[in-house]
């Protein structure tokens, strides 16, 4: 009872506002959530190493049907190959042109023709062949080489263990990347490509005795009549230590390097 004797008068009015207060929506705090990751190291940035740089080739007749196939349209084509790989070297021996939907800018690979084609190597007896097909390539006719939104989904729907990438333009350039599958999936871009050929040693042979016929070595000789591997005396060089004072170089070159040079 003493208690509420002591109670003030503004109480009520107070109270009231609380419950008014109490009434209104209360804005959902969100609270910190518990860590579930403790980081124990955070110094620099994460790097990948490759102990050999990858290489890709183009076998000759790969390199034929493909730049014959882009060069020929200026609809934007493409095709799978067969790849054979050497430790970090990756070189493709074919492809295989496929029926496919294509436009200018660009070109949907028939999942039908793919099957069709890995079944028809299979019945063939060529299931080795089937299982190298990890190289798609296609062709930007009259664009820059670079790879696209739906490039990038392309080949990871492709990608297996590994898939080889070239993106090729009218020009004979070409642009290769090599996508690594498992669980942390790695793209490398910008890998080297070049054209593999081999060396005619037979027409290597005729040229070199060609040449042994028909060239006559020359001697080159000084004016002084001194071949350059003969001996000769030192030339003894001699230099004032004025001449060669930094200091003095602002004044010994004035005039000679003045306005009436005509700079520029
Ligand atoms: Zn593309």
């Amino acid at each position: 009872m003493k208690t509420q004797k002591n109670e003030s008068p503004t109480k009520p009015a107070k109270a009231t506002e609380c419950q008014a207060q109490l009434a209104l929506p209360v804005p959902e705090e969100k609270l910190p959530e518990p860590p579930s990751v403790l980081p124990l190291y955070t110094e620099g940035e994460l790097t990948c190493r490759l102990p050999e740089e990858p290489r890709v080739l183009l076998a000759e007749e790969a390199f034929n049907q493909l730049f014959g196939w882009a060069c020929s349209t200026n609809l934007e084509i493409c095709c799978l190959g067969g790849v054979r790989r050497e430790g970090s070297i990756f070189t493709v021996d074919r492809f295989y042109l496929l029926e496919q939907a294509s436009g200018s800018v660009s070109t949907e690979l028939d999942d039908e023709a793919l099957t069709n084609l890995i079944s028809k190597l299979i019945q063939e007896g060529k299931r080795y062949d089937a299982s190298k097909i990890k190289c798609w390539a296609h062709s930007h006719p009259r664009m820059e080489l670079f790879w696209s939104k739906t490039d990038a989904e392309t080949c990871r729907t492709l990608l297996s263990d590994y898939l080889v990438s070239i993106v090729v333009g009218q020009d004979f350039n070409a642009r290769c990347r090599i996508d690594i599958g498992g669980p942390v999936p790695v793209t490398l871009d910008r890998v080297p490509v070049s054209l593999e050929f081999g060396l005619d040693k037979a027409l290597l042979e005729k040229c070199r005795k060609e040449l042994e016929e028909k060239l006559t070595p020359q001697v080159t000789r000084w004016d002084f009549g001194k071949h350059l591997c003969e001996p000769r005396e030192p030339i003894e060089l001699q230099f004032d230590e004025q001449d060669l004072s930094l200091d003095e170089w602002p004044d010994s070159y004035q005039g000679l390097y003045g306005d009436e040079w005509g700079w520029g």
